[in-house]
């Protein structure tokens, strides 16, 4: 596509260094390097981010990924990796070209800095069984 700096690299017109690369995924080191190692995969197919992703293309991405991130991991001997994903602006999303983030972790206070609550205490059973059974009824069968 057209001015997506993901599809330039994959097609060779801005440089990256290259991890690994087949007919159907790309994998380079992120610029940011979160972390030593901080690694893209991405799909040669441009779509804007997972949601967008037609099933045999998520499936050939993610079919990739344990083998890169065990490269990724084994690399400088991290102790763990994150695998993530963001989606739109307000998940952090700032390269719209889908890429999954493979990002190893060497100690809990490293630059990656990823943390959530948990809610577990705010909301009733019912509740919960109420928005288990809402986004179920929204799944395409
Ligand atoms: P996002 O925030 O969209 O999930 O992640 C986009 C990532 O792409 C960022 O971590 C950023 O460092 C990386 N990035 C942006 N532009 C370039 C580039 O030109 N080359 C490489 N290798 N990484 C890039
Ligand atoms: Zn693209």
């Amino acid at each position: 596509m057209e001015d997506c700096i993901f599809c330039k690299i994959i097609n060779g017109d801005i440089p990256s260094a290259k991890i690994y690369e087949d007919d159907k995924v790309y994998a380079f080191l992120d610029l940011g390097q979160v972390t030593k190692g901080h690694t893209l995969v991405i799909p040669k197919k441009h779509a804007r981010n997972m949601l967008d992703l037609d099933e045999e293309t998520a499936s050939e991405l993610y079919k990739r990924v344990p083998k890169i991130a065990n490269a990724v991991k084994e690399a400088y001997a991290a102790d763990g990796i994150n695998i993530l994903n963001n989606n739109e602006e307000i998940a952090s999303q700032t390269v719209f070209h889908c890429h999954v983030h493979l990002i190893p972790r060497y100690s809990k206070n490293d630059d990656f800095g990823f943390k959530w609550k948990d809610n577990s205490n705010t909301y009733s059973q019912e509740e919960f069984l109420k928005r288990a059974a809402k986004i179920s009824a929204l799944i395409p069968s």
